[in-house]
């Protein structure tokens, strides 16, 4: 769409706020909203924000940055009720979004936009003749809040897998969900209660990378969004029980090209094309480089344990859900590689971008993955580990960010500004965890010694 039928569409829809939304480095959506009076400045990428605002961009003295819209990024919102957080949208008319890149006053891209790290792979990827393709499966808990609003950890039902209602009252609010995404113009492929009580599971159908991207960030917003409209919290916190399934976001990795899929062949070893192994051995060689990005929280590693379907081996299987990577059945157009590890708490551009990086990297390097694992890792002796050559991928965040920052290639498709404020704010957050006394800690030693 050109900027004159934006404005078309946004007069005649009777929007009155725009919202021009980018990423920060630790994967928080932020957004400028500009009235109906700034729509013609904001769609010729005029607005200018503070970037020293914002967690990791710039320097108080060279913060004046601007927000330049992806005109196909263009979507209204569709209405929220009114009672809720944003003092009601729909008294007021519409509220519309255009994703934005974030660039310096001379207009050249800024290096510490998330989004520019994943364009910057996309490029790489077209180079070499490729496009990406990903399709994400988030999930997430709908929580109950008390008395006073504050989010809990109780859980609003006590369904489990692919159960129906009655039992499942989170239903109609994850049917709510999926109309608005898909009024906003998701393709929704699948949506289901998960293991866990009150774990849900929305799967949209795979896209180019970048608009995947873009979708995750306003996924959330939307589901955020629903829950406290019916009075819940929803939470991407990847563990937020102990005992139970946590939260992962699985990616469904192909690379096309010219419109075909480039990991078919029927021809080849598991129906996969020579490109397919390559990339699959570039995300095994990197994982551990890359985790710090997919799963940047404390939280994140209580999930990656034993027993609850998320991978704590890097190892991949065409079949069992205890690998890394899996290559699920379907070949064809469908023949994807299924990264298993990345959780909702991540940053969509950077995770998206470092995949790419480690799958390029086995792609361009030929890279040979090890052989397929078709039994159950878990049940694995070390021995037998070792023999398959099957590491472990990084137990805490603290690990993650030193097997980040030994991986080159994930640190240079990252960039030097990115790498060096996320590095900074992940220690930093690993240090104030280190420092708190955590109520376990009193339960198990206090009486002991
Ligand atoms: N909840 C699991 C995880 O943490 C995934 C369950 C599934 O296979 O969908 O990754
Ligand atoms: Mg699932
Ligand atoms: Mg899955």
């Amino acid at each position: 769409m050109s900027p004159a039928e934006i404005l078309a569409r946004l007069n005649e829809q009777d929007v009155k706020f725009l919202r021009l939304q980018f990423t920060d480095i630790l994967g928080t959506t932020k957004n400028v909203e500009v009235p109906h009076w700034q729509f013609e400045k904001a769609l010729q990428g005029d607005v200018t924000f503070d970037g020293s605002a914002v967690e990791g961009f710039t320097r108080v003295e060279e913060s004046d940055m601007l927000l330049r819209p992806d005109l196909s990024t263009f979507a209204i919102y569709p209405p929220f009720s009114p009672r809720t957080d944003s003092g009601g949208q729909e008294a007021r008319g519409r509220v519309a979004r255009l994703i934005c890149d974030v660039t310096l006053p001379d207009g050249t891209a800024f290096e510490g936009d998330p989004r520019q790290v994943l364009i910057r792979q996309v490029e790489r990827a077209r180079a070499l003749g490729f496009e990406m393709f990903v399709g994400t499966e988030p999930e997430f808990f709908l929580f109950e809040r008390d008395e006073h609003g504050r989010g809990t950890t109780l859980t609003h039902d006590k369904a489990g897998y692919f159960d129906l209602a009655p039992i499942d009252k989170g239903e109609r609010i994850r049917r709510e969900i999926v109309e608005k995404l898909m009024q906003m113009g998701f393709e929704i492929e699948a949506a289901h209660h998960e293991v866990a009580p009150g774990q849900h599971e929305i799967d949209f159908r795979y896209a180019p990378a970048l608009e995947t991207a873009d979708r995750i960030a306003t996924f959330k917003f939307v589901v955020k969004r629903v829950a406290l409209e019916h009075g819940l919290l929803a939470s991407f916190l990847p563990k937020p029980i102990a005992g139970v399934s946590g939260s992962g976001m699985h990616c469904h990795l192909s690379l096309f090209r010219d419109g075909v899929n480039a990991f078919a062949d029927p021809e080849g070893e598991y129906g996969l094309s020579a490109v397919a192994l390559h990339f699959i051995a570039g995300l095994l060689e990197h994982a551990e480089g890359m985790t710090a990005i997919t799963n940047p929280l404390v939280n994140s590693y209580k999930r990656l344990v034993p027993g609850f379907e998320a991978p704590v081996n890097v190892a991949w299987s065409t079949s069992n859900r205890s690998a890394l990577v899996r290559v699920p059945a379907k070949r064809g157009t469908s023949t994807r590689a299924e990264l298993r590890m990345p959780d909702p708490s991540c940053n969509p551009y950077l995770a998206l971008a470092v995949m790419l990086a480690a799958g390029l990297d086995g792609v361009e390097q030929r890279l040979e993955p090890p052989p397929a694992i078709a039994r159950n890792i878990f049940k694995m002796t070390v021995r037998d580990k070792r023999h398959h050559r099957v590491r472990e991928l990084p137990t805490d965040l603290r690990e993650a960010v030193g097997d980040l920052e030994k991986d080159a290639v994930i640190a240079s498709a990252l960039g030097e500004h990115v790498m060096e404020h996320f590095v900074r704010a992940k220690r930093a957050e690993w240090r104030a965890y280190s420092d708190t006394i955590h109520a376990w800690e009193l339960d198990r030693y206090l009486d002991l010694v």
